[in-house]
């Protein structure tokens, strides 16, 4: 065997293809084959396992860094290598591509995949729909539930776009980040994105301060770090009219300024700390920012969001995206719930925010299946956009066991409703357990409708970390079996998650 020519010719697939045909029960994924030296490589299939096959061109035994063992196909000697964290290092030395790359600003959507095997179908869906994919996004939170590890994360994606032959570059979001011992943890792993979470310094408490109160936690504030003083921070916002290029005024009371401060302060503070601390420790690492203050407990206004990024700004903190706590309801695993109009408004003004300070993206999290969000920012196509989705990912591979394991269906449907008064503590949810028909009682074709149902949706969806980590005795096994049973169902998981995002992308096709 000599293969020599370019891998996009037909005649060295091909020959990639007899040599895989001549070894029994591998099939191969055609967009795999890549050409390194004097090696061919593939992933290919085994039963329920995916390996890497290492080929030297002239069919001896292959020269490489990659660990395997040595099987035959006729004459020819494959070397076949685990998926294993190792090789996955090996990987991504040799091809550049499968490593993260700064996405920038320009519009992006991230792909929570937290069982791991959903990649090559987030890329499938995302091929033409004219976004960067953050394809590794994880957050510290979901790691601890599912029991994962960073590198997990990042090898999935490394073999993910290997398999699927995508050469177009991936972000990796390391979510949530709240203390500079996550941020050292994604950077292990590889991730090139830090969303930084500062809510447990947001002080919520401001309406209800007196006078007294504010002036004195406004004076507390630590103005050193803020490089100002509480005066002229004062006079800055209270006497310059801040228009937006939209016309729109932002025209604080000094009760408001004070009462933004309080409120934002030290979230500005931790965010510049967390930032330079990056810059610090790791150098040479490319790196891009983004400030989550989704998970506070009411919307962000827009005066919150202008003295965040412009103090932000003036520190000399540069974001890539912003993601604002927007009014209305972000539940998981279901559409949007509020004032649309308010929400297009808002929006467009919180845009032109980010404009003036840097041209950030607006980021929007828990974005799983708010079909009625991406519609609106769909249509006004203006400025750039970060959607994350996770929970959603999970339901698909769960709506893939409905249809082909409707017994284990039904045990993961029992399972998630008993665990849910506990599930949903930390959850944004409002689902209603009476609604939901008992799953011993429902038709094996009536299964997947549990998946259209907003009620069910919810449930499951609170429940994967129950499902996946194996802590409990009930639902030991659970995760092994879930992955057999969508190894086996490989292509219609995947059919079933690039139709469901599809969903999800095709709203912003005017953009
Ligand atoms: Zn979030």
């Amino acid at each position: 065997m000599n293969i020599d020519q370019p891998l996009t010719d037909r005649e060295a697939v091909s020959k990639i293809q007899d040599v895989i045909e001549g070894m029994d029960g591998y099939s191969l994924y055609e967009d795999s084959i890549h050409e390194h030296e004097e090696v061919v490589l593939c992933i290919a299939r085994k039963g329920l396992e995916k390996h890497l096959l290492v080929i030297s061109k002239d069919g001896s035994i292959p020269n490489t860094e990659f660990t395997g063992k040595e099987i035959k196909s006729g004459s020819v000697s494959v070397l076949e290598c685990e998926l294993s964290h190792e090789n996955a290092s090996v990987l991504r030395s040799k091809f550049d591509f499968t490593n993260p790359v700064l996405i920038g600003k320009t519009d992006s959507y991230g792909f929570g995949d937290r069982l791991g095997n959903a990649g090559p179908a987030h890329l499938r869906a995302v091929k033409e729909a004219g976004f960067k994919p953050v394809l590794a996004q994880q957050s510290i939170r979901e790691l601890e539930r599912t029991k994962r590890t960073a590198e997990e994360v990042m090898d999935a994606a490394s073999w993910s776009v290997f398999q699927e032959g995508y050469h177009d570059g991936f972000g990796a979001d390391g979510d949530h980040l709240k203390t500079t011992q996550d941020i050292d943890r994604m950077v292990k792993a590889g991730f090139t994105m830090f969303t930084i979470d500062p809510s447990d310094y947001v002080v919520n408490e401001v309406k209800q301060m007196t006078e007294e109160e504010l002036q004195s936690s406004y004076e507390n504030l630590p103005w050193e770090e803020i490089e100002d003083t509480p005066k002229d921070l004062l006079d800055r916002f209270e006497f310059s009219d801040i228009e937006l290029n939209t016309g729109y005024k932002i025209n604080p009371s000094i009760r408001d300024i004070k009462e933004g401060m309080v409120k934002y302060g030290r979230v500005i503070t931790h965010t510049r700390m967390m930032a330079s601390y990056i810059s610090a420790t790791y150098p040479d690492h490319p790196s891009e920012l983004e400030l989550s203050v989704d998970e506070t407990n009411a919307p962000t206004t827009l005066f919150e969001h202008y003295l965040v990024a412009s103090e932000l700004d003036r520190l000399g903190v540069e974001l890539v995206s912003l993601a604002p706590r927007f009014c209305g309801d972000f539940e998981k695993g279901i559409d949007f719930k509020g004032d649309l109009d308010q929400f297009r408004d808002e929006y467009v003004e919180h845009l032109a925010i980010a404009e003036k300070f840097g041209s950030y993206k607006l980021s929007i999290h828990s974005g799983s299946d708010k079909f009625s969000v991406y519609e609106v920012v769909g249509s006004l196509n203006l400025g750039a956009v970060h959607v994350k989705t996770a929970g959603t990912s999970y339901l698909e591979a769960l709506r893939t066991i409905a249809e082909c394991e409707p017994d284990f269906f039904r045990e993961i449907m029992a399972f998630s409703l008993r665990r849910f008064d506990e599930d949903k503590k930390t959850y944004h949810i409002s689902a209603d357990l009476s609604k939901i028909e008992d799953p011993s009682k429902a038709r094996e074709e009536e299964l997947p409708e549990y998946l259209d149902d907003n009620n069910a949706r919810q449930v499951l969806h609170v429940a994967f970390g129950s499902v996946l980590s194996g802590d409990l005795p009930e639902a030991k096994g659970f995760k092994k079996r879930l992955m057999n049973a969508l190894e086996k169902n490989e292509e219609l998981h995947y059919s079933n998650l690039e139709k469901h995002f599809h969903k999800h992308l095709s709203p912003f096709s005017v953009k």
